[in-house]
C-alpha cells in the first residue's frame, strides 16, 4: 500500500481492512497493517509493578517486530498519521501503542525533526460514506478507553500469573487459570455435577385423539376433579385411562386471544453467536472469524467492500440512515402493510456504549441472493442471517390467533390448543426454531357439543436433567450475568477447549476430568474471585474506567488486597497431590503415579526425575491393525485435535478420530468417554 509522495499514513490491524480502505481513500494516503497488537506485557515476567500503582512494562512482541519495522519505514516523510484501528477498547489500545512507538523515532538528520500529527478516526462500517465521514472528523486518542483496556489487561495478568503456579504445584506444570475463563469453567463444571446428581422422576401423560366432522385433533389430560392431573406411575395411569374410555367428551369452554409477536432486535455479538450456533451450527469462534471477514471487506466485482458493521458490540441501535434505507426497502419489496408507522427502536442494556451500533448489513441493497455467487458458503450463510434479522427488525409484528379449548370427560378435563397465523409480518423473513413448529389448526368447536373419542394414548416420561451448555447457551448465560464482553465470549470458550478443560461433544460443552480438578482447586482457595458476582463487578468497574469515573489503579488495589490474602493462604496449604497406581515401573520397580499433561492423564515413575519412565494410559481397546499387539491411546495433534493412536507407534501408524468398538472387551463401554 506504499504510495510515493503521499503525506498521510493510515494504520489499521489487518491487510484485508487496508485493502478495502485503500479503495476509498485514494492516492494521498498510504495504508499499513499492524496485524493486531504490536506491544504487550512481557512473556517472561509478570511485567506489572504492584508496589507502584500496578504500572505495566510493555515490550514489543517478538512476532511483531517485522510488522513494527514495516510501519516505521512507512512513516518516513509522513506528516499525518491516522490511527484507524477497530472502534473499541482493544482497537484504541492497539493504536495508542503504535502511536507511542512511532513518536519515539528520533530523526537521523541534524535538521529540525519533522512534525508529525497523530489523529484517531473511528468508523463502524467500511463503506465509502462512513470512511470519508470519519476522515472528515478525526479526534484525539481516547485516554479513558485506553485506561480501561490497560486495567483489563493488567488485572488478567496479575490474576493469571499468580494463580497458574498453584495449579502447577498441585496438578501439573503448564496449566493456566484466567479471570473470565475460570468462571465460565466453573459454570460448566457445576452444570455437569447437577447432571450427574440428577435423579429422573417418572410421570405420565394421557392424550386423547378426538374428532369432529372427519377432522382429528389431540387434547391432553389437564385436570382430575378440578386439580392438576398428576399421573405418577403406570398403575395409576392405567386405571384412569380405563375410566376415561367410558366418558362422554363435551366442549366446556373456548378461549381465543390474539397474540402479537414482535420482531427480534438486530444482532449484537452475543445474539449473533447464539443464532449462528442454533441455525447454522457455527461455534462462537467460527462466527466471529466469518463476521470479521464480512466487516473488513469481501472481494466483489466492483472491488473490495465491507458488508456488515463492526461485529463486537453490545448495542442493538441502528444508525438513522440505515433505518431510513431499510424502511424504504421494506415498503418497496414487501408492501406498506409490513412497514410500521414509526421505526422500531431497540434499547441497549445499561452497560452498552451508545456510540456503538448493532451488527447489520452496511447496505440492505446488498441483498444476499445477489451476493451468493461471490461469497464462500459459510460467509454467505452468516451474511444472509445478519441481513434477514436486520430487515425483519424494522417490520411489523406477526399476529396469531391462539385458541384454548377445555373438553370435559366426567371428572376429567382435557385441553386442546391451536395457533393460527393471521398476519406473518416480520416472520416472512425471520423465524426462530421453536416458531416453525407452531401452526396447529383446530376444527371449529362449539360450547356444549359432544366430541367423538377415537383413541387414548398414555405415555411414560421422565423428568430431564438440565442440559449441558452449548456455545449458544453458555454465551447467553455469560451475557445475562454480566461476565465478559463482546470481545471476550468467543476467546474464552476457545481457551477452555484449547486447554482441554472442556470438550465439545456433539455441540455440547463437557468438562474434562482435568477441568474439574482445576476448578475444584480454584474454588476451594479462590471462591471469592472465581465467581459470577465478583467477575460481573469487575466488568462494571472496567466500564466505569471507560466513562472516566475511576482509574484502573483503584480497582486493582481493591482487588489485590483480598486476593493476596487468599494467595498466601493457598501457598501455605496446597500440597502436591500424588496418586499411586498398582503397577510397578518396569525400569526401577518403584510404583507408578498418575500425572497430568496438556492432553490428559499419563503414568510416570514415582522416582522421577531419577527415573524418567512414563507411559500413556490406554483406552483398554486393542489396536484393530492385524497382528498388532498395541492398544489404542488418546493423543493430541499439532492443532489441538484429539485422536486415537496405537501404543505400538512408530511401528504401527494406526490413527482414528473415533474409538472403534471392542467386541471382546467389556471395558469398551467405559472407554468411549475417557474423561468421564
Ligand atoms: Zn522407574
Ligand atoms: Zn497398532
Amino acid at each position: 500500500m506504499a504510495k510515493k509522495n503521499s503525506k498521510n499514513l493510515v494504520v489499521v490491524e489487518s491487510p484485508a481492512k487496508a485493502k478495502t480502505l485503500g479503495k476509498f481513500l485514494g492516492d494521498d494516503f498510504s495504508i499499513v497493517a499492524s496485524y493486531g497488537h504490536i506491544v504487550d506485557l512481557p512473556a517472561s515476567s509478570m511485567g506489572v509493578d504492584i508496589e507502584h500503582d500496578f504500572t505495566p512494562t510493555y515490550v514489543v512482541l517478538k512476532a511483531k517486530q517485522k510488522a513494527l519495522s514495516g510501519i516505521k519505514k512507512e512513516v518516513k516523510g509522513k506528516t499525518r498519521i491516522y490511527i484507524a484501528t477497530d472502534p473499541d477498547r482493544e482497537g484504541e489500545a492497539i493504536g495508542w501503542h503504535i502511536m507511542n512507538k512511532l513518536a519515539e523515532i528520533k530523526p537521523k538528520s541534524k535538521k529540525l525533526p519533522e512534525k508529525k500529527e497523530f489523529l484517531r478516526v473511528v468508523f463502524h462500517e467500511i463503506t465509502k460514506s462512513a470512511v470519508l465521514d470519519a476522515f472528515g472528523h478525526p479526534r484525539q486518542m481516547d485516554v479513558n478507553l485506553i485506561e480501561a483496556q490497560q486495567g483489563r489487561r493488567i488485572l488478567d495478568r496479575v490474576l493469571g500469573y499468580q494463580l497458574s503456579p498453584l495449579l502447577w504445584k498441585k496438578i501439573s506444570r503448564g496449566l493456566s487459570a484466567g479471570r473470565v475463563q475460570s468462571v465460565a469453567l466453573r459454570l460448566i463444571v457445576e452444570r455437569e455435577r447437577a447432571i450427574l446428581e440428577f435423579k429422573p422422576q417418572e410421570y405420565w401423560n394421557i392424550e386423547a385423539e378426538l374428532s369432529k366432522e372427519d377432522m382429528n385433533f389431540r387434547a391432553r389430560l389437564e385436570k382430575i376433579d378440578g386439580e392438576k392431573a398428576d399421573l405418577g406411575n403406570k398403575e395409576k395411569t392405567g386405571s384412569i385411562n380405563d375410566e376415561i374410555k367410558s366418558q362422554q367428551f363435551v366442549v366446556e369452554s373456548i378461549k381465543q386471544i390474539q397474540k402479537k409477536r414482535n420482531p427480534y432486535p438486530p444482532f449484537i455479538t452475543s445474539t449473533l453467536q447464539q443464532e449462528a450456533f442454533n441455525k447454522l451450527g457455527f461455534t462462537a469462534n467460527k462466527t466471529m472469524a466469518l463476521a470479521q471477514a464480512l466487516y473488513e471487506g469481501v472481494e466483489l466485482p466492483a472491488g473490495p467492500q465491507g458488508l456488515i458493521t463492526y461485529m463486537r458490540t453490545d448495542s442493538p441501535r441502528a444508525a438513522d440512515s440505515a433505518i431510513k434505507q431499510v424502511r424504504e426497502y421494506i415498503e418497496k419489496s414487501a408492501g406498506k402493510e409490513y412497514l410500521p408507522d414509526n421505526p422500531n427502536y431497540y434499547k441497549a442494556k445499561k452497560s452498552a456504549q451508545e456510540a456503538h451500533e448493532a451488527i447489520r448489513p452496511a447496505s440492505v441493497l446488498n441483498r444476499p441472493q445477489d451476493l451468493e455467487e461471490f461469497l464462500d458458503e459459510d460467509l454467505f450463510k452468516l451474511y444472509n442471517l445478519i441481513w434477514m434479522r436486520f430487515v425483519a427488525s424494522q417490520m411489523n409484528p406477526a399476529l396469531y390467533l391462539q385458541t384454548s379449548v377445555d373438553i370435559k370427560a366426567g371428572r376429567f378435563v382435557f385441553r386442546a390448543s391451536g395457533t393460527k397465523l393471521l398476519f406473518a409480518g416480520f416472520s416472512v423473513l425471520y423465524k426462530t426454531d421453536d416458531e416453525d413448529k407452531e401452526s396447529k389448526i383446530l376444527p371449529e368447536l362449539i360450547k356444549d357439543e359432544h366430541i367423538k373419542l377415537l383413541a387414548l394414548y398414555p405415555t411414560q416420561h421422565f423428568t430431564k436433567p438440565p442440559p449441558r451448555f452449548s456455545d449458544a447457551t453458555l454465551v447467553r448465560l455469560l451475557e445475562e450475568n454480566g461476565i465478559g464482553r463482546p470481545s471476550t465470549y468467543a476467546p474464552t470458550l476457545q481457551t477452555l477447549v484449547y486447554r482441554d478443560y472442556v470438550r465439545r461433544n456433539s455441540g455440547y460443552l463437557r468438562p474434562t476430568e482435568l477441568g474439574m480438578k482445576v476448578i475444584d482447586l480454584l474454588v476451594e482457595y479462590f471462591g471469592n474471585v472465581i465467581n459470577v458476582e465478583f467477575t460481573a463487578q469487575i466488568e462494571e468497574n472496567l466500564d466505569k474506567i471507560e466513562e472516566g469515573k475511576i482509574k484502573y489503579a483503584e480497582i486493582l488495589r481493591d482487588f489485590y488486597g483480598p486476593f493476596k490474602a487468599d494467595l498466601d493462604f493457598a501457598h501455605k496449604n496446597i500440597k502436591k497431590e500424588v496418586v499411586y497406581v498398582e503397577e510397578a515401573c518396569p525400569n526401577c520397580q518403584k510404583p507408578l503415579v498418575i500425572k497430568w499433561g496438556r492432553s490428559g492423564k499419563f503414568l510416570s515413575c514415582s522416582a522421577f526425575p531419577e527415573c524418567r519412565f512414563a507411559k500413556s494410559i490406554t483406552t483398554g481397546i486393542k489396536c484393530p491393525e492385524p497382528d498388532c499387539p498395541g492398544e489404542l491411546v488418546e493423543r493430541r495433534g499439532m492443532r489441538g485435535r484429539f485422536f486415537y493412536g496405537c501404543t505400538n507407534y512408530p511401528n504401527c501408524k494406526f490413527t482414528s478420530n473415533k474409538l472403534p468398538k471392542n467386541t471382546d472387551d467389556h471395558k469398551s463401554e467405559e472407554a468411549e468417554h475417557p474423561h468421564g
